[in-house]
């Protein structure tokens, strides 16, 4: 590795006096400022030439792992290719120039894609109507919640406002209910992670607003039990909200709508491809059943047979100003229409096929702590060999050394070692097979070389960072040493 390249700031590059910019003297006179508004003194910039700041970048951007540079198998984040033609689509001039205040009759094209995808939406989940304006699964989960709730008050239902989540959830339910207003109440789990539904009976009273579900859970799980909690939460009184995050392995094979949800939301930047990771940017359309249509946050496009519009209503749900994140609208409309329904429909099967394919090759030396089928995704509780001491840690690591991006660690909770796998529906056999040999090779390194896995990885520009010091005390700023000028 050559540490010229990665080893410095642009700051320590700088040489006083060296330029990268030649601007032609200013047609428009001087302007001065007023001394109050001056700084005292010049501001600490770096001075270097345009060849070294181009290389500079041009190396730091080298070092970003995305899908387009490997194998990603990321568990929970379903990291799937995203194909160029959303990326021409999206960029199209009559999209990418749009401005969020133009009148409807000037954008009609971009509201028929934003009315299709709406639609296309609720024939693949089974529900009513959807909006598209959260900005991610967090934010749909919330939206959603603000619906459920709006419902209750609207039958001047007051004392509903509970909301009972599994153990096993990803962490946006309980915080999205808590930012919602509503009262967190946590339902067990039974060993594979689904639902304790003799848990949930002692649950269920006339404070319930909500059930929120995963399915398949976090544990890569089908949930068997949804028709008989769907009827209890209904029978008190409640209503049912799917976190549609792992909708990837339903595509084709069933749909939310017809498991008894009311409300669901997707994220549009998992299952249906658009580039996520590194905190956006990202679309979380929420879904509701017949008879919640008009709790639907406001604007929201409509159709009237002839031409597009856009509704608004100052007394409705507001969770954005306007219509969402248009490109990746775009993106995932593109991506629905390039597949078509015949191969939508392979992508939940493909899905599962390769996640228990992986599961299934590498079972003997990795703990798996729930057998059977899986879904998209599985959890293994780290190595099976416990004695060499290697973590699920050390595993993650030496894979960036051969050149994966680790999967997902630590998560879900109910393991100690979890070290949880999504492949995808987009890799190929080759791919798949090389990742498994890595995986057993690393195994075999374990209990060979037990260091070479725990100080790894040794292949990447930075070596292991203390990763508690990395997330609570970042150095984010550069504290320039007093320049000698
Ligand atoms: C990713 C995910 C979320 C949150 O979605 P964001 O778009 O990251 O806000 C919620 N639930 C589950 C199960 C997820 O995998």
């Amino acid at each position: 590795m050559n540490n010229k390249l990665y080893g410095h700031l642009i700051f320590e590059l700088s040489k006083p006096g060296r330029k990268g910019y030649s601007l032609p003297p200013s047609q428009m006179g001087g302007c001065s400022l007023p001394e109050s508004m001056r700084r005292a003194e010049d501001a600490q910039l770096p001075e270097c030439d345009e060849m070294t700041v181009v290389r500079h970048y041009t190396n730091h951007s080298a070092n970003n792992f995305g899908v387009n540079n490997g194998f990603y198998p990321l568990g929970s984040c379903t990291m799937k290719y995203n194909p160029v033609i959303n990326e021409e689509t999206a960029a199209m001039a009559g999209f990418s120039g749009l401005h969020p205040l133009q009148p409807a009759e000037t954008c009609q094209g971009a509201l028929e894609v934003y009315y299709k995808l709406q639609q296309s939406l609720s024939a693949i989940t089974g529900l009513s109507e959807f909006t598209l304006n959260p900005f991610a699964g967090a934010h749909g989960e919330l939206t959603g919640l603000m619906v459920i709730r709006a419902y209750h008050q609207s039958r001047g239902d007051d004392k509903r406002v509970k909301v009972i989540v599994p153990d096993t959830a990803h962490g946006t339910n309980p915080a999205s209910a808590a930012v919602c207003g509503l009262e967190v109440v946590e339902v067990k789990s039974n060993a594979d992670g689904s639902v304790d539904v003799e848990n949930l009976k002692e649950l269920l009273d006339d404070g319930v607003a909500a059930m929120m579900m995963t399915n398949p859970n976090t544990l890569g799980m089908f949930e068997r039990d949804i028709p008989e909690i769907a009827q209890l939460v209904h029978e008190c009184g409640g209503l049912m909200y799917y976190d549609g995050a792992n909708l990837n392995p339903l595509l084709g094979a069933c749909r939310p709508g017809d498991m008894g949800f009311d409300v669901m939301h997707i994220n549009l930047h998992k299952t249906f491809s658009t580039p996520h990771g590194g905190g956006g940017p990202g679309s979380g359309p929420v879904g509701v059943r017949k008879g919640l249509e008009h709790l639907l946050p406001r604007p929201h496009v409509t159709y009237d047979g002839k031409t597009y519009g856009i509704e608004t209503d100052g007394e409705a749900i507001n969770v954005g100003e306007f219509l969402g994140n248009f490109a990746v609208i775009v993106r995932a409309y593109t991506y629905i229409l390039s597949l078509g329904k015949e191969n939508l429909r392979m992508v939940g099967p493909l899905a599962t096929l390769n996640a228990n394919y992986i599961k299934e090759s590498l079972k003997d030396l990795y703990l798996l702590p729930i057998s059977g089928l899986c879904k998209h995704e599985f959890v293994f509780d780290g190595l099976k060999d416990k004695s060499t001491g290697v973590t699920t840690m050390d595993v993650a690591k030496r894979l960036l050394d051969y050149g994966y991006h680790a999967p997902t660690i630590y998560f879900p909770l109910l393991f100690h070692e979890s070290l949880m796998i999504e492949p995808t529906e987009s890799e190929s056999l080759d791919t798949i097979d090389g990742f498994i040999s890595v995986m057993r090779r690393i195994a075999e390194e374990a209990a060979t070389d037990p260091e070479l896995v725990k100080s790894a990885p040794h292949n990447t520009p930075i070596g292991r960072v203390d990763d508690v010091l990395a997330a609570k005390h970042p150095v984010l700023t550069y504290r320039q040493l007093k320049s000698e000028n």
